[in-house]
């Protein structure tokens, strides 16, 4: 199991409402409410954000297309939204994307470009079997600490802050195993491949510790 992003999207929020600091790998953004919800409306909701994703999964899948192909379309916009309704019981989300190419398109390229769409990895994530897991820590003081060095980087482990969710041990076996003794081999892989590894931690139990000048 290896996950797609080298490093989580962290969201955060503090008192003021509903400001929400978005960080993803290179940068930051800010989402919120809007009015009606009490929020300022000073960034988009998260519906707003998911809508987002999939438009813009669907038009860059499109581009890679037509440019593979060579068609000369220009220009592609998309408008996205939604509604929620219940089949019985059951609470069905449906999503309408409206494609405009914005320059003539022959009927089948439009039909091609409609089933290219509907295959974008996003509306592959959406359509298909999505499991949504949710962990819980807490921020600590921990002053018990384990080093583990290769001579080049030194990884920081605090035992009070791991959750044994496994994931360096899924994602880096060759590093992190919890059956060996020591558990963390720092001959079994780049320097790079566990600083990448300590930095997907999500509850920063492993840190890289600063190198002395
Ligand atoms: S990823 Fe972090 S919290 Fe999970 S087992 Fe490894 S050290 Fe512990």
């Amino acid at each position: 199991m290896e996950y797609i992003l080298q490093q989580p999207v962290v969201a955060s929020i503090g008192a003021e409402k509903y400001k929400c600091t978005i960080e993803w790998h290179h940068g930051k953004f800010i989402t919120d409410e809007p009015e009606f919800a009490g929020g300022k409306d000073a960034g988009p909701d998260p519906y707003t954000l998911l809508l987002s994703s999939l438009g813009a999964c669907t038009i860059t899948t499109l581009r890679m297309y037509i440019d593979r192909k060579g068609w000369d379309i220009p220009q592609i916009a998309i408008a996205l939204n939604m509604y929620f309704k219940l089949e019985g019981e059951k609470k069905i989300t449906v999503i309408d994307r409206d494609l405009n190419f914005l320059s003539p398109v022959t009927d089948e390229q439009r039909d091609r470009l409609v089933q290219i769409a509907k295959v974008c990895p996003v509306s592959k994530i959406l359509e298909g079997e999505i499991q949504v897991r949710a962990f819980a820590y807490t921020e600590t003081t921990v002053e018990d600490k384990h080093t583990y060095t290769n001579g080049e980087v030194t990884v920081q482990w605090r035992p009070e802050l791991c959750k044994h969710a496994a994931r360096c041990a899924t994602q880096l076996p060759q590093v992190f195993n919890p059956a060996a003794k020591p558990w963390v081999n720092m001959e079994g892989a780049t320097s790079k491949e566990i600083s990448d590894q300590v930095g997907r931690c999500p509850t920063g139990a492993l840190s890289m510790a600063e190198k002395k000048q």
